[in-house]
């Protein structure tokens, strides 16, 4: 891994070799097994889980639909307790804001707590090319920085790693970072632990500017809050005096009250615990306590164009809490990497194509990524259907049609490399029109069935490489339905 995700090949191939990676599979399935199975415990505890289900996934709709509102409302409740709104259309306009904000200060280093919208728009590398330093606090990020590499789970991003290679990583980079690992470090978590935490007080007790997203914000009050279990957000939230927090324009929420919902549907769906070990909340700036300065940049990045599609939109929804991730086949075998963004995964599958668009190869290969077994479907704490959008995105893939791009609406072309699909899916489509082609079309199929391929020709092999053709039965139900019903209700 090169620590970006650009210029990274379609799912298919980079899947191809990763599935192949013993290593990185052992340490996914034990992972994801001993997170997934620990969650369903956590939720069985509650006999209002579904409620508790409904009703996120209601706010949350409710909260897209008057999204605008609720937005302005924040910018003037946040404004008025001392901070200072700034708003990005895309990733590049957040990251400017964002460098220029740290140049301002004079610093030319930041500590920062872990944060998808940062990820997202790649910060790390627009402040490096500024000459800012970014240390990341969380121990998982901190991994995934040290080693060069890139988150692979939302909740774990270094879950591909096991302990031992942990344990090279800090040997050999953590001393180019700052204080070095202890000699002789082995690999027992507790060694390991206490090396990140020697490193990282450096950090937090020198940092001038912290950088964080935030997993909710609060329209009524102002309220960021941000949800953790190691303790590192805190220092970072605290201690630096000016805070600069990047957060999604879905993360809102109406009231103070809403978040009652979250608290339990969030902790138990990600870490399986009955609530977070740290939650902490900040609204605007406070004498004497906390950062001096914050700044709250609230990132569109293809936000607005998702909520404009009636189905897609429910990616909207999600909280990040990674259930998807640790119930899905296709993760478990493929690894994170593979989805090429910052969002692995299920989710990653319909909100990637969402965010970016379906024109690049890796982007249109996403939302097939999936066997649509439905476990994602199930775990999700507020309810997105899933497997609906991934249909949904695969029409689009194929067939082209409106979708809105920046604000504007536009027809978008049939991606590449799907004609084969296209011209089966008019074929059926014709037939399913006429039922005297239909009934010709299974009789023929019928008899000629022993000279069936088991293996599809053409562009259709790959489909069959890992499938069994369903057999062609001899008489079609129609056929069926006729003999034995008699011709008039066979009609
Ligand atoms: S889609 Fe649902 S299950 Fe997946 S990360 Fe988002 S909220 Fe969690």
């Amino acid at each position: 891994m090169s620590g970006t995700y650009l210029g990274m090949p379609a799912f298919p191939t980079a899947a191809a070799s990763s599935t192949q990676d013993g290593r990185l599979r052992a340490n996914l399935r034990y992972a994801t097994h001993t997170i997934r199975d620990k969650r369903a415990k956590a939720v069985a505890e509650l006999d209002d889980w579904a409620r508790l289900r409904a009703a996120g996934a209601a706010v949350k709709d409710r909260t897209l639909r008057h999204l605008d509102h609720y937005l302005e409302q924040l910018e003037e409740a946040v404004t008025a307790a001392g901070g200072q709104v700034h708003w990005a259309a895309d990733a590049a306009e957040a990251n400017a804001i964002v460098a220029r904000l740290v140049r301002e200060t004079g610093e030319r280093e930041v500590v920062k707590v872990k944060s998808m919208a940062t990820q997202e728009t790649g910060l790390n590398r627009t402040l490096a090319e500024a000459g800012i330093s970014a240390y990341e606090t969380d121990l998982a990020e901190l991994i995934v920085q040290l080693g060069d590499d890139l988150p692979s789970h939302i909740l774990v991003p270094a879950i591909h790693r096991n302990r031992g290679e942990i344990r090279d990583i800090f040997r050999e980079q953590m001393g180019r970072w700052g204080r070095a690992a202890p000699e002789g470090l082995s690999d027992a978590p507790g060694e390991l632990a206490e090396a990140a935490r020697l490193h990282l007080r450096e950090k937090f007790l020198n940092a001038k500017v912290g950088i964080s997203g935030a997993n909710f914000m609060v329209a009524e009050t102002g309220t960021l809050v941000v949800v953790e279990s190691e303790g590192n957000g805190r220092m970072c939230l605290t201690l630096p005096e000016t805070l600069i927090s990047v957060v999604g324009i879905e993360k809102i929420v109406p009231t103070w009250q809403d978040l009652e919902i979250f608290l339990q549907l969030l902790p138990r769906s990600s870490t399986a615990e009955r609530m977070n070990p740290y939650t902490s909340m900040w609204t605007g700036t406070t004498d004497g306590d906390g950062p001096r300065t914050f700044h709250l940049v609230l990132l569109d990045n293809g936000r607005t164009d998702t909520l404009a599609d009636t189905v897609g939109r429910q990616a909207l929804r999600c909280i990040r809490c990674s259930a998807c991730l640790n119930v899905c086949p296709v993760y478990e075998r493929a690894g994170g990497h593979a989805y090429g963004s910052a969002y692995p995964g299920p989710i990653g599958a319909i909100l990637t194509p969402q965010l970016r668009g379906t024109a690049s190869e890796l982007d249109a290969s996403l939302p097939y990524a999936s066997s649509l077994c439905g476990a994602c479907y199930e775990v999700c704490p507020v309810a997105i259907d899933i497997p609906e959008v991934l249909v949904h995105l695969r029409e689009r893939v194929v067939q082209g049609g409106k979708v809105t791009r920046r604000g504007v609406k536009t027809v978008l072309k049939p991606a590449k490399g799907h004609a084969a699909e296209r011209a089966a899916m008019r074929a059926a489509g014709f037939a399913f029109d006429h039922p005297g082609v239909l009934r010709a079309g299974q009789r023929l199929a019928g008899r000629t069935r022993r000279l069936h391929p088991r293996r599809l020709p053409g562009p259709g092999h790959a489909w069959s490489d890992t499938r069994d053709l369903p057999p062609v039965p001899a008489e079609s139900f129609r056929d069926w339905w006729r003999r034995t019903r008699g011709e008039e209700q066979g009609k």
